[in-house]
């Protein structure tokens, strides 16, 4: 009997009626002749008000606390859809993510998975049931509860399909599949029928948020073909599958050079002024940062004035008050005037395999934003990737414009 692992995001679980939904669905592919295990997030903003629930009570949460707190979201949904299920006339159980065999790493808030063992998901098949699994959640060596990161049920799902050999992952959410730019932006967005491992890691990781990159990473490695579409909709989503299987039912690939717009509002741009112009100063600023954990993306070094320069760089916007401390220790080491950051700036990119083989396409994207009257603060770009930061109030207006530049929209 083929397995197929469901995962349904937090708007598909919101309320009662939409976990009933829910739970017709799952019976229904059970009742083809599938074996089932479901994997669901937190119901509706519940992550997001206890995030805001541990800053009511502390300006630094402890962050084993933090994943502590966090993993109960996921468990709020997993016994209600269970209780759904059998109501319904169907057995069914529902596991803790340290249930199900999900062993993470030691870091907290944004583990990763390490192994899965998944025996007592398949003992409870055998008997027949609907095995239920709590996403974003794992369990460390110490036997901590970890979280893995924010989105981290996909990784949940893919990672689950990945260890038990299921045919497919089938992610369902509150949009049709992944489309050429956020459909709650762009009106005119299209669903992408197919679309490779490669181009969804970069959408998801400059912004796009249907698909948590690093489940994409591990989707990758195993080859877990995976299904993104609707809760709400019966209808074909998107497949996200290796370049070679796509060559063969999208021909024309190669031919598109940008295959979608993204953009990232988890942005702060930060600046040290007037630092000395020798050797090892980057390394010392960026050195720092990274013992910190934070991650740094794109770096610009001003020409240098009278042997001093500026250095600008972007990082998390959830990073930026630790960033500050810690590059206020910097500046005062290295004789740097000041530190400065700009919050209110954005990131748009455009993502494609075909960029390989087109050449201009980044000088469309320059051209595109300037005849939008959209001022370019730093660029960075990979084979399939061109990024900028911008002014956040330009946003929708650089988005709109390049979808239109590359004309990915449904006429
Ligand atoms: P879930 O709760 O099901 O995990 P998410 O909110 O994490 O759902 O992801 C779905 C949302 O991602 C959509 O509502 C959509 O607004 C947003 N999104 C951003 N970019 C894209 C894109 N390129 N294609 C589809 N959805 C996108
Ligand atoms: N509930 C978690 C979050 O909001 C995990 C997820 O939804 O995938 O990030
Ligand atoms: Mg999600």
């Amino acid at each position: 009997m083929p397995l197929v692992v469901m995962k349904f995001g937090g708007s598909s679980v919101a309320d009662a009626e939409k976990i009933k939904r829910v739970a017709g669905r799952v019976i229904s592919k059970k009742r083809k002749g599938n074996k089932v295990v479901v994997v669901v997030s937190a119901p509706g903003d519940m992550t997001d008000d206890l995030v805001a629930l541990a800053e009511g009570v502390t300006t630094d949460p402890d962050e084993r606390e933090m994943d502590m707190l966090l993993a109960t979201g996921e468990q709020v949904s997993i016994a209600l859809l269970s209780m759904a299920i059998k109501e319904m006339g169907e057995d069914a159980i529902s596991l803790t993510g340290p249930q199900a065999g999900i062993y993470a790493d030691k870091t907290h808030t944004r583990a990763r998975i390490v192994r899965i063992a998944p025996a007592k998901i398949y003992q409870e098949l055998a008997k027949g049931k609907i095995v239920i699994v709590a996403g974003f959640q794992g369990i460390n060596r110490n036997l901590d509860i970890t979280t893995l990161g924010r989105g981290g049920s996909d990784l949940t799902a893919v990672a689950i399909a990945a260890a038990t050999k299921a045919g497919t992952c089938e992610i369902y959410t509150d949009v049709e599949g992944v489309y050429t730019t956020d459909p709650r932006l762009v009106k005119n967005a299209k669903k992408i029928d197919y679309i490779s491992y490669e181009e969804m890691l970069e959408m998801a990781g400059t912004g796009a948020q249907v698909m948590q990159g690093r489940s994409i990473e591990v989707g990758k490695k195993y080859g877990v073909d995976i299904h993104v579409c609707s809760t709400f909709s019966e209808n074909t989503g998107t497949f996200i599958t290796s370049e070679e299987k796509i060559r063969s039912r999208r021909p024309t690939m190669e031919k598109v050079a940008v295959a979608g717009v993204t953009y990232d509002k988890n942005q702060v741009k930060l600046s040290v002024i007037d630092v000395r112009d020798k050797p090892g100063v980057a390394a010392r600023i960026f050195g720092r940062l990274a013992k910190g954990g934070i991650n740094v993306d794109m770096i610009i070094q001003s020409a240098a004035t009278e042997r001093h320069n500026d250095i600008s760089f972007t990082v998390a916007r959830t990073d930026l008050k630790k960033a500050l401390g810690i590059l206020e220790k910097a500046r005062r080491a290295l004789g740097a005037k000041s530190i400065i950051y700009d919050d209110k700036v954005v990131k748009v990119s455009i993502v494609g395999v075909g960029m390989r083989s087109h050449p201009g396409v980044a000088a469309k994207m320059f051209a595109t934003l300037a005849k939008a009257k959209v001022n370019i603060e730093m660029i960075s770009t990979s084979e399939i990737k061109v990024s900028c930061i911008i002014k956040e109030h330009d946003l929708q207006r650089a988005v709109a414009a390049l979808h239109r530049a590359y004309k990915l929209g449904d006429k």
